[in-house]
C-alpha cells in the first residue's frame, strides 16, 4: 500500500470510531470494523484493508454507507471508500480474479473433519474470573442468580430455555460463564457450547460459505447444553434467526438445556420474529435489575479483597455512590485508581479519586435524554407529547418538533437514526433535515435563537 497521508487517516478514524460504535454497538464494531486497517486518504478516497474477501464483502454490504457518511462529516474532501483485501497469504488475495488452481475442495474437507465447537474453543472462550463464587448477589440479581445455579444442578431441564435479561454491564455474561464452568465441573461428560450470538452467526455464515452448513447444524444439535449470549444481536438477521430457531427447537425437543441472554425481555426484542419470541419465553425469564448502592459497594469490596488490596472504605463508598451506570464501569474505575496509586506509590484518597476519575464521574452525572428534551420543548410550546411524536405537519407542531430534534442532536450523543427512532420512528434524513433547518433559521431569526437558548439553559 502506498504511504498515504497517515496523519489524516488516524484522526479521521479516531473521529468516527465513536459514531460507528454508536450506530452498530460494541460487539459489531469489534467483529467487523476494528479488524480493518486504515491506510490513508488520498484524492478523496479513504482507503481501508480487510483481512479477507468475506470480511470485505460484509463491510461493503453493511457498513460502507455509514463509514462514508461519518468520514465525510469529519473530512469533507472524502468522496469515496476503497476496500482492499490484505490477507496473511497476500498472493491468494491479489490473484483473486484469475484463479489458476482450484483449492476450495481441500479446504472444505479439512473443516469437515474438524469439530465445529471443540472443547478447546469452549474453555478458551470462558473468562476464569466469571464464576458463581465471584458473583455478588443482591435483590436486583437474586432471581437470575438462583435460576442460573439451578440449571447446573439438575440433569433434565426444569425450565427451558432459561432466559436472562438486563441492561449492559449488569452481569449477564458473568452468569452465563459461571453456568458453563459449573456444568463443566459437575458433569464432565456433558457437551456444553457457549457462543455469543455474534459468533453463532459468524460460524453459520462461514459454514454456508464453505458449503458446510449441515455439519454446522449437526454439531450444534448434538450438544447437551447450548448457551447463546446477547441474542438481541440476531435481530433483523433473518437467515441466522431462522437457523437459530430450528436449532433451538431441536434441542428443546430433545430435552437439552438452552440458556439465552439478551438486553431485553423476549417480548421487547426488536426485529425478532414472533414465533421465536414466544418460544424464548416458554421457560423461565429472569431479569437483572439496575444495581443498588449496596450491591455496588459489595462488588467493590469483593474486588478489592480478591486483588488483595487495601482501599479506604470511604473511597469505595464514594465510588459506589457516584458510579451508578453499570458494574463494568464501576470495576473499570476501581482498576484505574488502583493502577494510579500503584504507579505513583501514594494512598488513594477521595481527592485523588476525583482527580483520576474526572471524566467517568462527569459522565455518570445524570445524562440528559431525548425524552427530557421532548418534554421540556412540549411544555415550552404548549403542545402534547403525542403531537410531538406524530407526523402532523401543521406549523405549530412542526416547529417544536424541529427544535426538539435540533436540541437532541446538540445536547446528547445520540446518532441521527436513534433520534429519529425516538420521534415516533422517523427516518434519519428527516432528522438531519430538521437539524439543518433550525441551524439555518437561527442565523436570522433572533426570536428563535432566544427560545433555543432559553430551552438549552433550562435543560442544563
Ligand atoms: P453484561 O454481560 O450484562 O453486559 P457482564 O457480565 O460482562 O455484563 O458484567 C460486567 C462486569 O461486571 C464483569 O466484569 C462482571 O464480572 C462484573 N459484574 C457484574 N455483576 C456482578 C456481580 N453481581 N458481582 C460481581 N461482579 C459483577
Ligand atoms: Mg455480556
Amino acid at each position: 500500500m502506498p504511504a498515504l497521508n497517515q496523519q489524516t487517516v488516524t484522526s479521521v478514524w479516531d473521529a468516527i470510531t465513536p459514531n460507528l460504535i454508536d450506530d452498530f454497538g460494541d460487539a459489531a464494531f469489534k467483529s467487523w470494523l476494528s479488524p480493518l486497517v486504515f491506510n490513508g486518504v488520498k484524492d478523496g478516497e479513504l482507503s481501508l484493508s480487510a483481512p479477507s474477501n468475506f470480511m470485505k464483502d460484509w463491510v461493503v454490504a453493511h457498513y460502507e454507507q455509514s463509514i462514508l457518511r461519518h468520514s465525510q462529516a469529519s473530512d469533507i474532501t472524502i468522496k469515496k471508500l476503497s476496500l482492499h483485501v490484505v490477507s496473511k497469504n497476500a498472493k491468494s488475495a491479489t490473484t483473486d480474479a484469475g484463479q489458476n488452481k482450484k483449492t476450495p475442495d481441500a479446504k472444505v474437507s479439512v473443516i469437515r473433519n474438524k469439530e465445529f465447537f471443540s472443547e478447546e474453543d469452549f474453555i478458551s472462550s470462558l473468562d476464569p474470573r466469571y464464576t458463581f463464587d465471584n458473583f455478588v448477589v443482591a435483590k436486583s440479581n437474586e432471581l437470575a442468580y438462583a435460576a442460573s445455579m439451578r440449571v447446573t444442578e439438575s440433569d433434565k431441564p426444569i425450565y427451558n430455555p432459561l432466559f436472562l435479561h438486563g441492561g449492559v454491564g449488569l452481569g449477564k455474561t458473568h452468569l452465563m460463564h459461571a453456568i458453563a464452568w459449573q456444568i463443566h465441573k459437575n458433569h464432565k461428560k456433558k457437551r456444553v457450547v457457549y457462543l455469543s450470538a455474534e459468533k453463532f452467526m459468524y460460524s453459520f455464515i462461514k459454514a454456508l460459505r464453505l458449503k458446510d452448513a449441515s455439519s454446522f447444524k449437526e454439531s450444534l444439535r448434538n450438544v447437551d447444553v447450548l448457551m447463546i449470549d446477547d441474542v438481541q444481536f440476531i435481530g433483523g438477521k433473518d437467515t441466522t434467526q431462522e437457523e437459530f430457531f430450528h436449532t433451538f427447537n431441536a434441542l428443546v425437543d430433545q430435552q437439552k438445556q438452552v440458556i439465552i441472554s439478551a438486553d431485553k425481555s423476549p417480548n421487547d426484542l426488536e426485529k425478532i420474529g414472533d414465533r421465536l419470541k414466544s418460544r424464548l419465553s416458554w421457560g423461565l425469564v429472569a431479569d437483572i435489575h439496575p444495581t443498588t448502592y449496596e450491591l455496588r459497594l459489595g462488588i467493590l469490596q469483593s474486588k478489592v479483597e480478591a486483588m488483595n488490596m487495601e482501599v479506604d472504605p470511604q473511597v469505595l463508598e464514594f465510588l459506589a455512590f457516584k458510579i451508578t451506570s453499570n458494574v463494568r464501569e464501576l470495576e473499570g474505575a476501581l482498576n484505574r485508581i488502583i493502577a494510579h496509586a500503584t504507579l505513583i506509590g501514594r494512598t488513594i484518597t477521595i481527592d485523588t479519586t476525583q482527580e483520576v476519575l474526572r471524566d467517568v464521574l462527569r459522565s455518570n452525572e445524570r445524562r440528559l435524554t431525548i425524552d427530557d428534551i421532548q418534554r421540556r420543548v412540549c411544555e415550552f410550546y404548549q403542545i402534547k407529547m403525542s403531537e410531538m411524536l406524530s407526523s402532523k405537519r401543521t406549523q405549530n407542531i412542526t416547529k417544536p418538533r424541529h427544535v426538539a430534534m435540533y436540541l437532541s442532536k446538540n445536547m446528547t450523543t445520540k446518532s441521527l437514526p436513534e433520534i429519529g427512532k425516538n420521534f415516533g420512528g422517523k427516518d434519519h434524513t428527516s432528522v438531519l433535515h430538521s437539524v439543518r433547518k433550525i441551524t439555518k433559521l437561527i442565523q436570522d431569526d433572533s426570536d428563535l435563537m432566544t427560545e433555543i437558548n432559553t430551552l438549552q439553559e433550562s435543560l442544563r
